[in-house]
């Protein structure tokens, strides 16, 4: 029987670790297939609070778990793939095995959609992103191109006009799904230029472990072509790992959990952390103070009820 079971082991993830291992609750933090998380692909991080030189993503993801060790975390290699979270304990497979455990904290994030192209790929972190907040600062006065027709794209696009010397919006239509207000705004900002009904069909050069330009496909016409971009920011959107809480959390209609104030979902003892409910924010300092909150409430919760 566990205390806190946390899933994932991202910033979240590993927060929570520290702080409900510093409670001395002995956390269980199953770090999923993707361990580390979204920092664990991304090249430098510059704006965590603490490290004036910014520090590599996947060593501060790592810098927290050995944190959260030296007070008594335990990490488990492994994915839970099913949750019964109908009756405390909870109960969780991993790795055909069923757990238990008193409280659960949900940190298990959302993936950046992709395009799925091998060579785009290979060349995320090497000029590939897909968080213009995080990478948009290595662009200055440079060639970036953003794939993509929502408020996410829209909103990375105008916020790279700071960085990049000409933006490019490449969008597979030419109708948008983003608000008029985001349209309107990418629209009239003199650096974006609109590509439209195109795709990205490839991405170089994986040889030299670069970017350098992209080949896009006009879909009306046919044609393919090639452009020349250091920077290709894929804004398509994001997909909530909660899978495996449908019909047991109240997630939204694209399946982020619904906060129920603090870090409490609907079900009383299971808490969220990080990108999981967050649409908004998605960032390091964000997701990693989530993983405190949660943390907390699930501490306190436990000493109410005297374990
Ligand atoms: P989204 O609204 O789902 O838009 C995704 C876009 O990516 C669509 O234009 C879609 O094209 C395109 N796309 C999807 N798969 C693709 C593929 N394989 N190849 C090429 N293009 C592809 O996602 P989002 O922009 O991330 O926004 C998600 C939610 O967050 C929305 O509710 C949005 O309003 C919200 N949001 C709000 C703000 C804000 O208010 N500041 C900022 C960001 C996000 P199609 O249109 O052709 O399907």
């Amino acid at each position: 029987m566990h205390n806190v079971v946390i899933i994932g082991s991202g910033c979240a993830g590993n927060t929570a670790a520290v702080y409900a291992a510093r409670a001395a609750l002995k956390p269980l933090v199953v770090k999923g297939l993707e361990a580390g998380g979204q920092l664990s692909i991304t090249s430098e991080v510059e704006n965590f609070p603490g490290f004036p030189m910014g520090i590599m993503g996947p060593e501060l993801v790592e810098n927290m778990k050995v944190q959260a060790e030296r007070f008594g975390a335990l990490y488990y290699d492994g994915e839970v793939t099913e949750a019964d979270l109908s009756n405390r304990p909870f109960r969780l497979k991993i790795n055909d095995d069923w757990i238990e455990t008193r409280t659960l904290i949900v940190a298990s994030g959302a993936k950046a959609r992709w395009l799925d192209l091998p060579s785009e790929q290979r060349l995320i972190g090497k000029g590939v992103s897909s968080c213009a907040t995080c990478d948009g600062f290595f662009y200055k006065n440079q060639e970036i191109m953003v794939v993509g027709g929502g408020d996410s794209a829209m909103e990375e696009a105008n916020f790279l006009t700071r960085f990049g010397r000409r933006v490019a919006l490449v969008h597979r239509r030419d109708s948008f799904r983003a608000s008029k207000i985001m349209y309107d705004r990418a629209k009239a900002n003199p650096k974006i230029e609109f590509i439209l009904n195109t795709e990205v069909r490839e991405v170089f050069n994986v040889e030299k472990g670069i970017v350098t330009a992209v080949r896009l496909k006009n879909l009306e016409t046919g044609e393919t072509f090639l452009r020349e971009v250091d920077g290709l920011f894929v804004a398509i959107g994001h997909i909530p790992n909660t899978k495996i809480f449908r019909g047991q959390l109240d997630l939204d209609p694209e399946g982020y959990i619904v906060s129920h104030g603090g870090a409490r979902t609907n079900i009383h003892g299971v808490f969220h952390a990080g990108d999981v409910q967050d649409r908004i924010y998605r960032q390091a300092i964000t997701a990693a103070g989530a993983g405190c909150m949660a943390a907390i409430e699930a501490e306190r919760l436990l000493e109410e009820e005297g374990h």
